[in-house]
């Protein structure tokens, strides 16, 4: 399919007292028209500051140092404050972990979605109100009257993430960017949530860009998977070849970490070690000190990119030619 966004080499650094901080260091990836991408990764491994980065919502101290972020043929980070905001409420739809921290607790859900959708579809306030209660509808929701004259506090989280998911869908956007959107909800209305994702996805081909660390999660919702660590991505392929043949060692201490219902928690396996401290990077493959096959080279140079297979990469000296062990 056609390439609806495209990150080549996006360079995002923080300046802290420490030093330079390098939470997405040289991040490329695609995203094709009506394909769910899922960047997974441990906390901190820089997949949500790369969500962040392409909308220009970093915090203060972050600055995007390099790359380019081709959505539609327009590089987003070259658009000034303006253009990009338009963006966000119009082509790319937005959605966070905590919906509260989104919502405004001073209006009612109606006049947070009303006034959006005068302003891009240019409706009139009665046709608003029409679409809101439509999409409240759609995402499930029984009693759409009551919920449209409720604030943000008197709903549940499972319900503020719907209202949030109306409000990401409600101009039509191309894109859907869902930072752990179910993270903070439990699994039934997990469930809930994706299945809202995935009807989204079948009628009306938007493509969504989802963070998670959770397989569980990719496994449901990918086309395509980016497995992120210490800012760098070092595996990428579709969902079944990656989750079937997984071939640098993080991504199958992820694999192994994934929790199997029934199983008990003594026996579950966790990657041990530490992520690098991402101030103090060395040349050398990030992930040498906890990875069980590391070899000398390892620890002098960083691995580049091999092809597993056509839409299948891996950044692991395990893969180049004549690299081995002594
Ligand atoms: Fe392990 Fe070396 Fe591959 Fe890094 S490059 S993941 S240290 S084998
Ligand atoms: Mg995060």
């Amino acid at each position: 399919g056609e390439v609806l966004l495209e990150v080549n080499h996006l360079q995002t650094n923080f300046y802290t007292e420490n030093g330079v901080v390098k939470a997405v260091n040289d991040v490329s990836f695609s995203i094709h028209k009506g394909q769910t991408v899922c960047i997974v990764g441990e906390s901190g491994c820089g997949k949500s500051i790369t969500a962040l980065s392409l909308m220009q919502l970093i915090p203060e101290n972050g600055k995007i140092d390099g790359g380019e972020v081709y959505f539609s043929g327009k590089n987003l980070l070259n658009l000034n404050k303006k253009d990009i905001r338009r963006l966000r409420g119009n082509d790319i739809g937005m959605i966070f972990q905590e919906p509260m921290t989104s919502l405004n607790p001073v209006f009612t859900i109606g006049e947070q979605m009303i006034e959006p959708l005068q302003e891009h579809l240019l409706l009139s306030k009665k046709d608003a109100y029409k679409k809101a209660m439509e999409l409240i509808t759609m995402m499930g929701i029984p009693n759409a009257e009551k919920i449209i004259n409720q604030y943000p506090h008197e709903l549940s989280g499972g319900m503020l993430q719907r209202i949030m998911i109306a409000l990401a869908i409600s101009c039509d956007p191309k894109l859907i960017i869902a930072d752990e959107p179910t993270t903070a909800l439990d699994v039934t209305i997990q469930a809930q949530i994706l299945d809202i994702l995935r009807e989204i996805k079948k009628n009306l081909n938007t493509s969504i860009l989802l963070i998670t660390h959770d397989l569980g999660v990719v496994a449901e919702m990918a086309d395509y998977v980016v497995v992120m660590y210490a800012g760098k991505v070092v595996e990428e392929g579709p969902v079944l070849e990656l989750f079937s043949n997984p071939q640098h060692p993080y991504t199958k201490g992820l694999l192994k970490a994934k929790p199997v219902i029934g199983e008990r928690k003594d026996r579950l396996y966790t990657i041990a070690g530490q992520v690098p401290n991402l101030v103090d990077l060395k040349e050398s493959c990030y992930f040498a000190d906890r990875c069980e096959y590391a070899m000398d080279h390892c620890r002098i140079k960083q691995p580049s990119f091999s092809t597993v297979s056509d839409e299948h990469h891996v950044a692991c000296w395990l893969f180049e030619e004549g690299v081995t062990n002594g």
